[in-house]
């Protein structure tokens, strides 16, 4: 077992931007810690974070990394290629200033409160401070076990690591905010899962990556203090998340001052704004995270925590890739603006001890409802192409939405196939033999209007029984483009930059992680370079963009996955 002495810190190789880092932990530095240091399995009470090493591995690789997370921490390709470097995001070695921990916090799992969890396989290094005043913090995630492992082994398998890595890149390049992840690293140890949960476990694999965000804290962490009544410390971790990453809300003209009830009111304000707005963009790209628990929702608005998630092929809001979650079905697509109320619910009780009475709690859980609001209403615009989003445009959607799922169309290349639809006056009643629908109405072909939404269903059968709800939607929307004020060349390009035309579709990320299986990491670096672009058409590329194959239906990884990592 590793020892904090035998990490010492490791001078940089290859000049310059290796030292050139620096690393200033506020987090260990301000709040209270764990007086006792490494791995051994406990209750940590009175602490927020305790000193733990990162285990080393025997044969460490880096597989992957990306270049725009390197570029944003001043890293250069050759610092990247640096053994040194290697060692560090390997949990092998230590860079000067850095400073490894645990984080302590607890969480409510499928809506039971579940006590301190804490992070099992996390370890985060530190925190860098830019030259610009930005702050990232390292962590690792599988780089071994922490006080919070319990019984698990604190790694993690090559394939959901890979899985973890090319999704915070892609949803980066989709403009949704998450984590980021700076490096894919090859342990050389097996770890043991039971991917299935059905008594078949086997060794596979095992990686580290190196995720980077300015904060790693989650509403779990201001629920433990609070559910054991540690208030001060809770007013602390307050405090300090304010001044560390809400500096804004204290230091604006006019603003509260630091500790007061108004001050916490304006956070939490915040915090279900980004939350709202983080919410509203996976609906809007078809992303499920699967696992919404309040120990995987960060406190900056961040997705976090890459598990059993998935991508919506055919439109389905009652889809869930977690097989862990198959009977209740809490995390499914639809019901993911809901779920992230509920949780703000939960962070709000775990904040009441700082104020006096509800009503500002409240006013924040009310500010997530407007907020999605205005976000979904953008968004449906956006989608569909046009100036503003009224009232009738919401009716419109939804009924797009209900006509994607009876007839098993697939979300990504519907929006996609949409952009083909001309403004036309049509006239409101009068049906498909009216003059103005003539010609792009005939009978004989429903998609006229729009004919590769022709090609984007998964059942042909089902498509030709709502072929006439399709042709009717679809004079609707054409009717609707003609009482817009966008020109063409604008509504085309507001719908192409709202709808991706290359997501990290379950099966190719399979596809990847299979071939990765075999020593092959071509998929994973076609892939990542691939979703840097996901909005522009890529010339032989074509076969990213087609429909989740036949064979993927129902296969392991493809279209179900269990929180087995
Ligand atoms: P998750 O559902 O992946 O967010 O994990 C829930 C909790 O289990 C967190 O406290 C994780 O740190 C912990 N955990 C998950 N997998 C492992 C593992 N292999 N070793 C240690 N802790 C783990
Ligand atoms: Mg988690």
């Amino acid at each position: 077992m590793s020892t904090l002495d035998s990490l010492a810190p490791t001078p940089g190789q290859g000049g310059a931007p290796l030292d050139a880092l620096r690393f200033e932990n506020r987090f260990l530095a301000e709040l209270p810690g764990d007086p006792v240091s490494g791995p051994r399995r406990r209750e940590v009470r009175g602490a927020l974070w305790s000193r733990v090493s990162p285990e080393p591995v025997p044969a460490p690789t880096v597989l992957v990394w990306s270049r725009e997370v390197a570029q944003m921490l001043g890293l250069n390709a050759q610092a990247m290629g640096s053994d040194t470097l290697r060692d560090v995001l390997a949990g092998n070695a230590l860079l000067p200033g850095m400073d490894p921990f645990a984080g302590n916090y607890g969480g409510h799992q499928f809506g039971h409160w579940a006590g301190q969890l804490g992070d099992g396989r996390a370890i985060s290094l530190g925190e860098q401070l830019l030259a610009d005043g930005r702050r990232f913090e390292w962590q690792l995630k599988g780089a071994g076990p922490t006080p919070y492992a319990r019984t698990a082994d604190g790694r993690a398998a090559l394939r959901s690591s890979i899985r973890e890595f090319l999704c915070s890149e892609a949803m980066h390049h989709l403009g949704v905010p998450t984590t980021r992840a700076l490096s894919l690293v090859a342990t050389g140890q097996a770890v043991v899962r039971d991917v299935m949960y059905d008594g078949h476990p086997a060794p596979e694999p095992g990686a580290v990556v190196c995720r980077i965000a300015p904060s790693f804290l989650r509403f779990g962490h201001f629920e433990l203090p609070s559910a054991r009544g540690e208030t001060d410390l809770l007013r602390r971790l307050a405090d300090f998340t304010i001044a560390r990453d809400f500096p804004h809300l204290a230091t604006a003209a006019g603003a509260p001052a630091a500790g007061s009830e108004a001050l916490y009111a304006e956070w939490f304000g915040e915090i279900c704004a980004r939350t709202a707005r983080m919410v509203a963009e996976w609906m809007r790209v078809g992303f499920v995270h699967g696992v919404m628990n309040t120990d995987n929702m960060s406190i900056l608005g961040l997705t976090i925590d890459y598990g059993p998630y998935g991508w919506i092929d055919d439109y389905d809001p009652d889809w869930t890739p977690n097989t862990t979650d198959a009977q209740g079905r809490r995390y499914r697509f639809g019901w993911q603006p809901a779920v992230a109320r509920w949780n703000l619910v939960r962070l709000a009780q775990a904040l009441s001890p700082l104020f006096g009475d509800a009503a500002p709690l409240q006013d924040g859980l009310a500010r997530f409802g407007s907020t999605y609001a205005d976000a979904d209403r953008d968004i449906v615009a956006r989608k569909l192409g046009l100036a503003e989003c009224r009232e009738d445009d919401i009716a419109l959607v939804r009924d797009l939405h209900a006509l994607m799922h009876a007839s098993s169309a697939d979300m990504t290349l519907c929006f996609r196939a949409l952009a083909e639809v001309r403004p036309q006056a049509v006239p409101s009643a009068g049906g498909v033999s009216g003059n103005a629908g003539k010609g792009a109405d005939d009978a004989a072909d429903a998609f006229a209007r729009c004919p590769s939404l022709r090609n984007v269903f998964y059942d042909p059968a089902q498509r030709d029984t709502h072929a006439d709800a399709w042709m009717q939607w679809l004079r609707r929307y054409a009717a609707r483009l003609a009482d817009d004020a966008l020109t063409p060349e604008l509504r085309a390009a507001r719908m192409a930059a709202a709808n991706p035309l290359y997501v990290l579709r379950n099966y190719l990320a399979q596809q990847a992680i299979d071939r990765a299986g075999h020593g092959d990491l071509g998929e994973v670096h076609a892939l990542l370079e691939l979703l840097r672009r996901p909005y522009d058409a890529q010339p032989g590329r074509e076969a990213y963009a087609g429909l989740r194959p036949d064979w993927a239906r129902e296969r392991v990884g493809c279209s179900m996955l269990s929180c087995s990592s």
